[in-house]
């Protein structure tokens, strides 16, 4: 590390610099006496954090003034939050109390302070513990979503000076980021944030891709620039002409949604036609504002030629988010389909800042989509039954998912997520119509329950009192609502036929002459491998176990006394992790310790050597090698960092992994002929399978096949695309295997 001079006047007056940036940034919202709080906190926070400096070794007090910034520039927040976020890690960090805070800065501010305080365990070691913390944190929101906002800004200033932390912290930072920050602002309406959180993710986590994109966007900027100003030059005159005050400009997509768009459709970049929209902000009286939008939807497409499947209007029926736009696909001059979003100055305000700039348009917004969103997170918070880390999961599912809307028999409006069932509109509409739901009309027409409905269905259920919720309707339902109400309504149902089944294994013990007591209870469920002593009754109530496997039992009961639990053994984790870290390095090399240590390679992501990858401890499986971009990885090191070991791969040849090739192209009699010679003969490289699919001319075929490393890959692809009649080949991620249990 280099010495560092600290030039302590020069740190002052830039200290007070950053804090008039911020006030004149709040400017806006200030009223009388707020200028004397924010000073007061900042006084205050200055103070109390006077010794502290952050990694990069800047003074502290930079990251609670920058994070005030955020909250008010970014997210359009007032002076309770301007002082709670100067105030954010007062309480965790230094010696101030939360009293303190309380007597000098009133009640309101210490409840959000508590908060964000409490939540910042959110990411525990624990997984169930973390998923436990995850609920408070939405228990805060339902209670001031503040603090949540408070939170993300504290979140994004973190992400943007990371580059000082160490690598393992980087990922962890990023992968809570990806999994639960970036959906939440996506769902408070908070784009801009979320776009940015998404990006700085993926520069951590995918630093190669993200550099690719990066560079390239950049080599084509001055020509898509040009590309822009003659696209927008005569919609412009026309607004104008029309007397349509309006601002109109292009606008880069990010690289997270590119590189999205790529892994998606399996294209490589220069197949990505929207790597930019353009946005139309139209500055309307608020009577004329829906007029506005689709006058100048008109005059867009006199100039532009739209594609009719790409209208989406969010004018009429915002997003529950409070998004509202107008977007429309058209055919640009040089044959490119080119979006453009039309909205109105205050809509654009919403779309960037979200649920604060909401409010400020709203007066009564009690009826309002994100309002309703609030009131279902505390519905949900309230079944004290559901398992923690399922909920979790189903309610960042349902995070991100868009809405449609559907109409009751009365026309009365419903919002569901885009790939709703009619199960899942059935418990919208009560718990108790759907526990009973066997079937729904759609628009007057019979459906089944896992029927998927379309926006603007009008949807009536029907209901029998013989119906009770059935375990395969997990499969299909996806609002967290009709989940969580189905799993405990199953679980009350199991618990009842258990207490049958414990009856019936007393008389039958009883018959065998073995005592009924916990110890035999607790061997028996070893023995047929159930995880509780309710699975057995419930076994043995469904006939499942019968008097025959019993008797069984009976007879190798001392084989039984001596087999290991097949359970989660924390120690066992901790121990493999001491083996590997007791060693030269913490990290584990693949291809040198496969003797010691038992590891294998995922098949969510098949890794080869040269792959930026990790290790995760599974509870049977011994050690599995994951790649940094896996599918899984975000969620694998968000909820069990602890199971977590660092990993890469030795010089070594003699092995071969396998992995996935997409290839596309022109079907021609040869081509999988020829295909296959370079594979086998020129690479002398082993394949495990080729599917082929043709369609119309067009060929289309994945090919498993074994390489040394990266290196090797690229080889083999590049020599693949010279093949006549080739168009493309990529690897792909995943083979269709299930996707990894943590458990
Ligand atoms: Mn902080």
């Amino acid at each position: 590390m280099k010495d560092l001079v600290i030039d302590l006047e020069a740190e002052k007056a830039e200290i007070l610099k950053r804090y008039r940036a911020l006030l004149r940034a709040s400017k806006s919202t200030l009223q009388k006496g707020d200028k004397r709080m924010i000073r007061k906190a900042f006084e205050m926070a200055v103070e109390s954090h006077k010794d502290m400096r952050r990694k990069s070794g800047e003074p502290y007090i930079y990251h609670p003034i920058a994070v005030a910034q955020i909250a008010a520039e970014e997210i359009g927040l007032g002076t309770t939050s301007i002082v709670c976020a100067l105030l954010h890690d007062v309480v965790e960090d230094t010696d101030v109390t939360l009293e303190d805070i309380e007597r000098e800065f009133g009640k309101k501010v210490a409840k959000i302070i508590d908060g964000l305080t409490k939540i910042s365990g959110v990411f525990d070691t624990n997984s169930s513990l973390q998923a436990e913390n995850f609920r408070k944190m939405l228990l805060t929101l339902a209670d001031d979503v503040r603090v949540i906002l408070i939170k993300l800004a504290d979140r994004l200033h973190n992400m943007r000076t990371m580059e000082f932390m160490p690598r393992d912290k980087q990922l962890k930072l990023s992968s809570e980021t990806v999994y639960l920050y970036a959906p939440l602002a996506h769902r408070l309406g908070l784009y801009a944030i979320k776009s940015e959180l998404e990006d700085l993710s993926m520069k951590y986590m995918e630093r190669e891709t993200y550099q690719f994109i990066k560079k390239k966007l950049n080599e084509k900027k001055a020509e898509r620039e040009k590309f822009i100003q003659d696209f927008i030059q005569p919609v412009a005159a026309a607004l104008e002409s029309q007397g349509l005050k309006a601002d109109i400009f292009g606008r880069p997509k990010s690289i997270h949604s590119i590189w999205n768009k790529m892994k998606k459709k399996a294209i490589p970049f220069e197949e990505v036609y929207d790597l930019f929209a353009i946005r139309v902000i139209l500055d309307s009286a608020p009577e004329n504002e829906k007029a506005d939008c689709w006058k100048a939807y008109s005059i867009v497409t006199d100039s532009y030629r739209p594609n009719p499947d790409r209208l989406r209007d969010w004018v009429s029926s915002p997003k529950a988010n409070g998004y509202e736009s107008l977007h429309t696909t058209v055919m640009g001059p040089r044959g490119q389909w080119v979006e453009v979003q039309i909205r109105t100055k205050r809509m654009n305000e919403i779309a960037e800042k979200g649920f604060a700039a909401h409010w400020k348009y709203k007066e009564s917004s009690s009826d309002s989509g994100l309002d309703q969103w609030i009131h279902k997170v505390r519905e949900l918070l309230r079944n004290p039954d559901s398992n923690a880390l399922d909920f979790l999961d189903d309610f960042k599912m349902n995070l991100f998912s868009d809405e449609i809307f559907i109409f009751t028999p009365k026309g009365a409006l419903i919002q569901l997520p885009s790939n709703a069932t009619a199960l899942d509109f059935a418990f919208e509409i009560h718990t108790d119509v759907g526990a009973s739901c066997i079937g729904a009309k759609v628009n007057h027409k019979l459906v089944p329950l896992n029927y998927n409905l379309q926006n603007g269905d009008q949807v009536e259920i029907i209901t029998s009192s013989k119906q009770t919720p059935k375990e395969d309707w997990l499969n299909f339902v996806v609002t967290a609502k009709a989940k969580a109400k189905i799993k405990s309504s199953l679980k009350e149902a199991k618990r009842k036929i258990a207490e049958d089944g414990k009856e019936i294994l007393e008389r039958k013990l009883k018959s065998l002459k073995i005592s009924y007591n916990t110890d035999n209870i607790h061997k028996l469920t070893n023995y047929f491998k159930l995880l509780s002593s309710q699975d057995l009754f419930f076994n043995v109530a469904k006939g499942v176990i019968d008097l025959k496997d019993l008797k069984e039992y009976q007879a190798t009961e001392k084989v039984v006394e001596n087999k290991p639990q097949d359970k989660i053994d924390n120690e066992q984790v901790q121990s493999l992790i001491r083996t590997i870290k007791s060693k030269d390095s913490d990290i584990l090399l693949i291809g040198e310790d496969m003797q010691k240590i038992d590891y294998k390679l995922a098949t969510c992501c098949n890794p080869i050597p040269g792959d930026d990858v990790f290790g995760f401890i599974t509870v049977n499986e011994g050690i599995k090698i994951h790649r940094t971009n896996c599918p899984n990885a975000a969620k694998l090191m968000a909820n069990y960092g602890y199971r977590i070991v660092k990993a890469r791969w030795t010089n070594q040849h003699e092995l071969a992994f396998l992995t996935g090739l997409r290839i596309t192209g022109i079907d021609d009699v040869g081509l999988i002929n020829k295909l296959t010679t370079v594979i086998s003969t020129d690479f002398k490289v082993n394949m495990r399978s080729l599917t082929v699919d043709s369609d119309n001319g067009i060929f289309e075929g994945t090919i498993m096949v074994y390489v040394n490393d990266t290196i090797h890959l690229d080889n083999l692809i590049k020599r693949l695309k010279q093949v006549k009649g080739v168009t493309g080949v990529t690897r792909f991620d995943s083979a269709p295997t299930p996707v990894e249990r943590a458990s």
